[in-house]
């Protein structure tokens, strides 16, 4: 085979299925044959042409699962059949002042595939070496996928509270993250309370692990919390900055409000809040290449999985709709290679 299909984006929504010419990857660099990819929010970066020129062509995607196919000079870690995958940070240069410091999600000169380089929306993906990884062959290409952004976007937001075993903490929103985020806090031994809009949710989040159910259109989530103690913690995933206002009120002292769902609109917070009890709010963005590992570990150990719709390579373009509906339970994969047919 010598060349791949992909589907690129140009401006805004301009889907196009091409064939381009199969390179040998660079220096530093990794080919990967795709398995399957899931189709991510952030994934509006390329679509939506919210990035620095959108008339340039670009394969969106950032949550892939794939098999190494070939191998450039100056790597030595990978070899070629290795599982891997790819999120939303393509890989720390190690050079860079915050490589330099071990911070390695601040890294100022890392690709952001699907956004920066060329994604996968497409049967190949080329990758940085040190944005790569190892995928346990017992989880399927489609249930690995969307633990690679969304999984451990969560995942590290409680690992980045100091909440103890048996401490109460909160996971605000039901959606791609939220569905996660009530596994990942139930399996690390929290009492968790799940915030939502509407009573029929309830039913949901109990089934994922929630302890509470706090139907936050009936009545104030910080005080639902505050009635059950306050929360140590609370992970806020719905992409409304008014939505998490009034959690800040629900926080022990010391608590912390982790934000890990990007927003229109600003939080608005109560300094008064903050000073008594010395809250915080912080973020949280995803993690990098070894978190994912310790993520994918954690995951298969604790049997959590994402709940998925699987839609075919060709039905990329229909797949971003239906993730943009909001209507999808609960992430999107386009299942490349066709292992679930
Ligand atoms: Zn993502
Ligand atoms: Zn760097």
């Amino acid at each position: 085979m010598s060349t791949y299909r992909a589907y690129q984006v140009t401006g805004q929504r301009q889907f196009e299925l091409v064939e381009r010419e199969l390179a040998a990857p660079s220096f530093g660099q990794v080919r990967v044959r795709v398995l399957s990819c899931g189709v991510c929010h952030s994934d509006v970066l390329a679509v939506e042409g919210q990035r620095p020129a959108p008339e340039k062509p670009v394969v969106p995607g950032h949550e892939i699962v794939g098999v190494v196919d070939a191998i450039g000079d100056g790597v030595h870690t990978w070899k070629h059949g290795d599982r891997v995958g790819l999120g939303f940070l393509g890989g720390q240069c190690n050079e860079c002042e915050f490589c330099r410091r071990g911070d390695f999600v601040n890294c100022t000169d890392q690709p952001k595939p699907g956004t920066s380089d060329d994604g996968g929306y497409a049967e190949i993906v080329y990758a940085r070496a040190s944005g790569l990884v190892r995928v346990p062959e017992e989880l399927t290409p489609t249930t690995a996928a969307p633990l690679l952004c969304a999984g451990v976007t969560v995942f590290n937001a409680l690992r980045a509270t100091a909440a103890p075993p048996g401490a109460l903490v909160a996971v605000q929103g039901l959606g791609g993250l939220g569905h996660l985020g009530v596994q990942y806090a139930n399996k690390l031994g929290y009492r968790v309370a799940a915030i939502a809009r509407g009573a029929e949710k309830s039913e949901l989040a109990m089934s994922l692990g929630a302890d509470h159910y706090i139907d936050s259109a009936a009545a104030d989530p910080g005080a639902e919390l505050d009635a059950l103690g306050g929360a140590t913690a609370i992970v806020a995933t719905a992409a409304s900055g008014a939505s998490m206002s009034p959690l800040v009120a629900g926080l022990r002292p010391r608590g912390q409000l982790v934000v890990v769902g990007v927003a229109p609109d600003p939080i608005a917070v109560n300094t008064a809040d903050l000073i008594l009890g010395g809250r915080t709010i912080v973020g949280s963005l995803t993690g990098s290449a070894i978190d994912n590992e310790d993520n994918l570990a954690f995951s298969l150990a604790n049997d959590i999985s994402p709940m998925v719709e699987v839609m075919a390579f060709e039905e990329a373009p229909k797949a971003y709709e239906r993730m943009m509906s909001g209507q999808a339970r609960f992430r999107v994969v386009l299942d490349i290679a066709g292992t679930t047919r």
